[in-house]
């Protein structure tokens, strides 16, 4: 049995990574903030190999949640192949550099970055422990390299993230455990629903050379493209999944 824990596998991204993992054979743990209630339907739709899917309503920023996570997954799989880290939030309110509140930082950095390292740092040791070559995957984002002063807790938090690759790759490589980053561009979710209308019109007007939207899909098969093991001897690699947004052009 090959199992992924997913965070936030309930919608967006991480619902498209979660559906693309369990067609490959894994069975998941899913963690997410909704009420299983909200989401029960969602998961029993995904194709399902050999266990049924777990999934964990508790706040990736929250010690105990964490925690509670990782125990539910072990009693419930006994092991662990995959961690995809794709939980992460904007801030509820965008605001001007100048006017960035604590709150908000604090909200964001502590799910998006706090959050993440805690949770990979307690999945690696399971990993290390079971002795098994895992795989940790870290949804980023094209924020961690691009200014948006209007969101800079946001961009804080992803820049993070990507130290955060580079910091596990190391660490386990010895333990025979690869860790990638993966920086989606602009992709249509819940997230990018506020400003759908500003990006239409960026991207009509060339802003990616691949003039669409990404979709959950794209990053999903990004994804299950390096879960394979076809790049067992590369580790700390980023993988852009933005339509070409990263290119510097003239
Ligand atoms: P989304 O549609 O807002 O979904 C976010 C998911 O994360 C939901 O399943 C949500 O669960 C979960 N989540 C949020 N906060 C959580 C917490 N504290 N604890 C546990 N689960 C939590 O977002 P998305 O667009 O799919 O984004 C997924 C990831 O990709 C994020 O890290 C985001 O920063 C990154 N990303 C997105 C884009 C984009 O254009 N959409 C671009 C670059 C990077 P609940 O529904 O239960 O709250």
């Amino acid at each position: 049995m090959k199992v992924a824990a997913v965070t936030g596998g309930s919608r967006g991204i991480g619902y498209a990574i979660a559906s693309a993992l369990a067609e490959e054979g894994y069975s998941l743990a899913i963690l997410g903030r909704s009420d299983h209630s909200q989401v029960k339907d969602k998961i029993e739709q995904l194709p399902v190999m050999s266990k049924p899917h777990l999934y964990f309503q508790g706040d990736l920023g929250d010690r105990a949640s964490r925690s509670g996570f990782c125990q539910k997954l072990v009693d419930t799989f006994g092991h662990i192949d995959i961690l995809v880290n794709n939980a992460g939030v904007a801030p509820k309110v965008r605001m001007d550099l100048l006017e960035t509140s604590e709150e908000s930082f604090d909200y964001v950095m502590d799910i998006n970055l706090k959050g993440t390292f805690f949770l990979t740092q307690q999945i690696a040791k399971l990993m290390i422990q079971q002795n098994r070559r895992g795989k940790i995957i870290n949804i980023s984002s094209l924020s961690a390299y691009t200014v948006s002063i209007n969101r800079g807790e946001y961009c804080l938090s992803k820049a993070g993230v990507g130290m955060l690759t580079k910091l596990f790759a190391v660490r386990l490589a010895n333990h025979g455990i690869n860790v990638y980053e993966i920086r989606p561009g602009i992709i249509d979710t819940d997230m990018t629903t506020p400003a759908k209308a500003k990006y239409d019109e960026l991207i009509a007007q060339g802003l990616t050379p691949i003039r669409r939207w990404g979709t959950p899909e794209d990053v999903a098969r990004a994804v299950v493209a390096l879960s394979t093991g076809q790049f067992d001897f590369s580790t700390g690699e980023i993988l852009n999944v933005d339509g070409g947004f990263h290119l510097h052009t003239l």
